[in-house]
């Protein structure tokens, strides 16, 4: 089964659901994993968030463009995966 890497409390975790969000180390901002300023960024230097709660604990700023906010709904979701899952 794939794991993905995700961010959590300053420690990178692999979880079998992949993130919502991706943040741009260089850059201080996350947003959605489709967005066009996070796809032009090197591999290396993204990373990738469960919760809103947590790219904000990495000290990221949510991107103007794709609006990340929008996602909760779909986080509400995932923590219920997660809940019965881990
Ligand atoms: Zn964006």
């Amino acid at each position: 089964m794939k794991r993905y890497k995700i961010w959590k409390r300053g420690k990178i975790v692999e979880s079998r659901y992949p993130g919502l969000y991706a943040g741009i180390v260089t850059m201080g901002i996350f947003g959605t994993l489709t967005c066009k300023s996070g796809m032009r960024a090197l591999k290396k230097n993204r990373i990738f968030f469960h919760f809103w709660r947590d790219a904000v604990l990495a000290g990221m700023r949510p991107c103007k463009l794709c609006k990340p906010e929008k996602l909760g709904r779909e986080e509400k979701l995932l923590k219920q995966k997660l809940k019965t899952n881990g």
